[in-house]
């Protein structure tokens, strides 16, 4: 059989790799990019020689062992616990919202019961269901911390009110009565050795998958010798928006390198309005088994998506939510092509969710 791959992030690579392992199968995978690994692909930037996650910091997080070892077959995974900073009014705290958090905001040495009991108090319980992110961090934690650490910040990162941003986006995020402050609750964390872009490479080197970088896929291309299409590339692109454009936030960097260390962590939120960028990200610390005098950090802004800009964060607005229906319709009627991957199904996906290799399986053997 012969398939064809749009896209070589992880959702293209992953179906690349399992198709391959029938030798009788030949794999096309077409990137329009002039590299594979989508989002995830990283390399050595010259003037400092640290790995950098070029389209924005990646930590591997999963917390099913059947796809962290799938993963570790492809690179050395070293551990990594994301352990992130925010500032709000020139203070320093600890996120996502834990036991230090509260103590440090509230000027207090609460122990876990106390926290809890303290938070119930100030939180908002007269929401029930939380019908958007606003209302989800008013229930959760009240409006002193959602204010100090949620509301500008969000503005910022969707460039929209939070209480029009669906509940889900807040529910990434856990509030811990302790002191663990690991970014996130899944039990194997860690980031490759040698960055992603090797985990691709030898995803994708097999004798029957051919990868054609710089080529873009186009609907209009014949596509008649192949048994199956696997797009994962944007769903309204595909259709040529002909229900109108999916609103999706885009995000750019601005480098910078200096000597020594710029501020002795990966990442550092800024929760406050006010600050034009939402987070900077120094990437010499996702790899502490490292050793370098210099240092590049990146300072991240987000806007909206324009013609011609990447799509990064699908915000699924209400509206978005009508259009999507439309487009899914369409796509159930097609046959032979699948769509898959962050783009191509417009849901915000963690790298854990297309290494889901059972899922996908089942999904394209249907
Ligand atoms: N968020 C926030 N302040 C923070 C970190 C996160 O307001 O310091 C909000 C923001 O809206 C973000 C969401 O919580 O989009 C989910 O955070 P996560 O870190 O999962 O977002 P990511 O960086 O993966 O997009």
């Amino acid at each position: 059989m012969k398939y064809l791959i749009v896209g070589a992030g992880f959702s293209g690579a992953v179906v690349a790799e399992q198709l391959s392992r029938d030798t009788d199968n030949e794999i096309i995978v077409m990137d329009e990019r002039s590299h594979v690994g989508g989002n995830c692909y990283t390399e050595r930037d010259t003037e400092t020689d640290v790995m950098i996650h070029c389209y924005g910091p990646h930590i591997f997080h999963a917390d099913d062992k059947e796809v962290w070892e799938y993963i570790c077959r492809f690179c050395d995974m070293k551990p990594f616990v994301n352990r992130v900073k925010t500032v709000s009014k020139g203070k320093v705290y600890s996120m996502p919202v834990n036991l230090h958090t509260i103590n440090q905001f509230f000027g207090k040495s609460l122990n876990p019961e106390e926290a809890r009991i303290f938070i119930e108090q100030i939180a908002d319980s007269s929401i029930e269901v939380p019908r958007n992110f606003e209302e989800q961090a008013l229930k959760f934690i009240g409006r002193e911390l959602y204010e100090a650490f949620f509301c500008g910040y969000t503005k910022k990162q969707w460039g929209c009110e939070p209480d029009m941003l669906p509940a889900s986006i807040l529910k990434r995020l856990p509030v811990r009565f302790n002191y663990n402050d690991s970014y996130y609750d899944d039990p194997y964390q860690g980031v490759p050795a040698e960055g992603y872009t090797e985990i691709f490479n030898r995803m994708l080197d097999r004798p029957n998958i051919k990868v054609q970088l710089n080529a873009k896929f186009s609907p209009e291309m014949d596509l008649s010798g192949y048994s199956h299409v696997f797009y994962t590339g944007p769903i309204d692109e595909f259709f040529a928006y002909k229900y109108g454009r999916l609103s999706y936030r885009t995000v750019s960097f601005e480098k910078n390198v200096c000597e020594g260390d710029f501020q002795g962590n990966a990442v550092i939120n800024y929760a406050d309005g006010e600050v034009p960028y939402t987070r900077i990200h120094e990437h010499k610390h996702f790899a502490p088994w490292e050793n370098h005098n210099k240092t590049v950090y990146f300072k991240e802004f987000s806007k909206e998506t324009m013609p011609g800009d990447m799509p990064y964060y699908p915000k699924r607005l209400s509206d978005d939510l009508v259009k999507l229906e439309l487009y899914q319709k369409e796509a159930q009627c097609l046959q032979d092509i699948t769509f898959l991957g962050r783009l191509g199904t417009y849901r915000y996906m963690d790298m854990k969710e297309p290494l889901t290799v059972r899922r996908i399986s089942a999904n394209f053997y249907d």
